[in-house]
């Protein structure tokens, strides 16, 4: 580009997670996977691998990095009646990948944190597209569908395996596993995810979520928590119009 320019509109900023001990993470891309504990899998209608060796490959869509939020009101988001909660571990990047496909191994120096998410999901509008074989994006990536919770870095929160990650919702346990069930881990996403893109310092990747997806509905409280290790807090707001 020639200097000077000027843009014709205002850039807009970037979303920013608060980290806990100072800082904040600016949000590049939010990467999600479907499908990816076998409970939540068979709820929803498919099959579950029985082993990894049939897992096949990862369920992956994305949201825009503006559906983050990170206030503690939710709006009811517009064109559904039946907004369901997936609580799910949230993987904040630190680093770019080399170019090329990333080895599992080195996938874990990528990461920078962890932080608790709601796959918030327009579940009838989904269900829709699905039996039409449409793509998702109107029921995953409408706008503050992805509240985040405090960043924490990963020396905090690993080893991963056997924490417990629950959601609760107006004081009432609808989803609960520990992380061991996982069918494709923190590495294996990572490195799945480079085979499509490349992967970058800022990205945020949610991992899945188990069993116990149910609708909400305004006024309704979520409070996710990994052990006491991850947390976020948030209510559903009246719709914004
Ligand atoms: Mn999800």
């Amino acid at each position: 580009m020639t200097e000077p320019f000027h843009d014709v509109v205002a850039p807009p900023a970037p979303t920013r997670i608060p980290v806990r001990g100072g800082g904040t993470f600016p949000v590049h891309r939010v990467y999600c996977v479907g499908r990816n504990f076998a409970d939540h899998a068979r709820e929803m209608g498919a099959a579950a691998p029985a082993s990894k060796a049939e897992r096949g490959t990862p369920v992956f869509f994305m949201k825009p990095a503006d559906a983050v939020v990170t206030g503690p009101d939710v709006p009811y988001p517009s064109a559904t009646a039946e907004l369901h909660h997936e609580v799910e571990l949230v993987v904040a990047l630190g680093r770019d990948a080399s170019a090329g496909v990333l080895p599992v191994e080195s996938a874990p120096s990528l990461v920078f944190g962890y932080a608790l998410g709601l796959d918030l999901t327009r579940r009838d509008l989904q269900a829709a597209a699905k039996a039409k074989g449409l793509p998702w994006d109107i029921a995953k990536g409408f706008d503050a569908s992805a509240p985040v919770g405090t960043l924490v870095p990963a020396a905090a929160v690993e080893p991963l395996a056997p924490r417990t990650l629950t959601l609760d919702v107006n004081g009432r346990r609808r989803q609960s596993s520990t992380l061991d069930h996982l069918i494709w881990d923190v590495p294996e996403i990572l490195h799945e995810l480079s085979k499509l893109y490349a992967l970058r310092a800022g990205d945020l990747v949610f991992m899945g979520t188990p069993a116990g997806v149910a609708a909400l509905h305004p006024g309704d409280r979520c409070d996710a928590r990994l052990d006491d290790v991850l947390a976020l807090h948030c209510t559903i707001a009246p719709a914004r119009v």
